[in-house]
């Protein structure tokens, strides 16, 4: 789960770190007060949306009076913010933060993400701020400094100073700054993080540490544990037809091709999307019905990948396991004849009643493609979005 900058601005002040004082704001109105009871001449107006790279999108205005502060606001609030992080259409921003401006000397990058391999937090440090740190990692990886962390001792003194002296923090700002670092890994570890970042981390004229930017997610299996954190959430920033598929219990991810996939489990999925690949097409998403996909789930699920409008032809990959086939079919038939059907589908079952499934499906009269494998349910469905037979 994502959260916005303000949001995690205030997590981060909670654990000590520094961040700017601001106020959130929906209207170009409360931008204006807010401006005004920030009593801070330089101030700067900044998009919430769940990406990054605002700045360079125009997401992010420094302003230096009312009258700027409002014609800021004006230009943000409705706008649709393209960043690379938001896909072409960009994102809508509802939501403005206003915060008192700072006067950087030095720009820094500080974040924690999880390393799989090590099983460890590992928190890492540039002097290459407010540039994208994948960027930096592609180019200058030497000037990226890592600590992996144990979760259960968090960052220790030691650890938090290799960080600092590696990217040749100013030895004055350490007894400020390791607090800092071990502020971050003490949320990210307490509050089941994925991704902890604060971009850029500076240093100001006056040398204070604070935290500029600041983006969180968090580990979505471990919220169960953190209600607190729950209303957080803003589904505005989330697709669509993922918030819906989650209402029907079903794990759907929205990709960028325009094959829809419907499957059983997430290894046959996963091994779906990659025979579609093979075949030279790309799904349109990830989706995975579970191992009890009643009629109800199947016809939700198909629902949502055809309201996708990139979606050319649909895939339904399901093995009968404990659900038999014939019941499938059953739910697809229902499913097709309650939805507008438009584009090709291709339908492979394998298991459990599997001739007694596909007699069903021919039966029907519907336009339904019968496929006897993997590989040949990839290729007719490849074929057929391409406009072959
Ligand atoms: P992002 O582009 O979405 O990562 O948004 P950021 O919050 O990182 O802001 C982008 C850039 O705007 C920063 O890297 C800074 O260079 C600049 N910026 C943001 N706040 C201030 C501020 O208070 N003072 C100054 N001088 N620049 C700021
Ligand atoms: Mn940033």
């Amino acid at each position: 789960m994502k959260i916005h900058e303000y949001q995690a601005k205030q997590l981060l002040a909670r654990y000590g770190v520094a961040v700017p004082e601001g106020r959130v704001a929906v209207t170009v109105e409360e931008a204006v007060a807010a401006y005004e009871a920030l009593k801070s001449p330089l101030c700067v107006v900044k998009a919430q949306i769940h990406a990054g790279g605002r700045g360079k999108g125009g997401g992010v205005k420094l302003v230096k009076s009312a009258d700027e502060c409002r014609a800021a606001a004006k230009s943000i609030l409705g706008m649709q913010l393209k960043t690379h992080q938001t896909g072409p259409e960009g994102q809508l921003v509802r939501t403005l933060w206003v915060e008192k401006g700072s006067a950087i000397a030095k720009e820094y990058y500080l974040g924690i993400a999880l390393d799989r391999e090590l099983k460890k937090p590992v928190m890492m440090m540039s002097s290459e701020g407010g540039m994208d740190i994948e960027e930096v990692a592609a180019k200058h990886p030497d000037k990226i400094v890592k600590c992996a962390f144990s979760p259960s001792k968090g960052l220790q003194v030691f650890e938090a100073q290799k960080l600092v002296r590696g990217v040749r923090l100013s030895p004055g700002l350490e007894p400020q700054t390791v607090p800092l670092l071990q502020a971050l890994a003490k949320m990210y570890v307490e509050l089941d993080c994925a991704i902890a970042e604060i971009n850029p981390l500076i240093v100001t004229t006056d040398n204070k540490v604070i935290a500029l930017d600041g983006k969180i997610n968090f580990d979505s299996n471990a919220l169960f544990r953190h209600e607190e954190l729950v209303p957080l959430r803003d589904l505005h920033e989330e697709d669509a037809k993922e918030i819906e598929a989650s209402k029907f219990d079903l794990s759907y991810i929205a990709l960028d091709g325009n094959i829809g996939c419907m499957v059983n489990g997430a290894g046959l999925a996963m091994a779906t999307m990659d025979v579609i690949e093979l075949y030279g097409a790309s799904p349109a998403n990830f989706l995975d019905v579970g191992g009890g996909a009643t009629a109800e789930k199947v016809t939700a699920a198909f629902r949502i990948l055809l309201s996708d409008k990139k979606v050319k032809g649909v895939l339904i990959n399901i093995f009968g396991g404990i659900m038999k086939c014939d019941t499938i079919a059953e739910g697809v038939i229902a499913a097709v004849k309650q939805v507008n059907l438009n584009v090709p589908l291709v339908v492979r079952l394998e298991g459990t009643n599997v001739e007694l499934g596909k007699k069903m499906l021919a039966e029907s009269k519907l336009p339904i493609v019968s496929a006897n494998d993997l590989d040949d349910a990839a290729q007719k469905i490849c074929n057929a979005v391409a406009g072959k037979k």
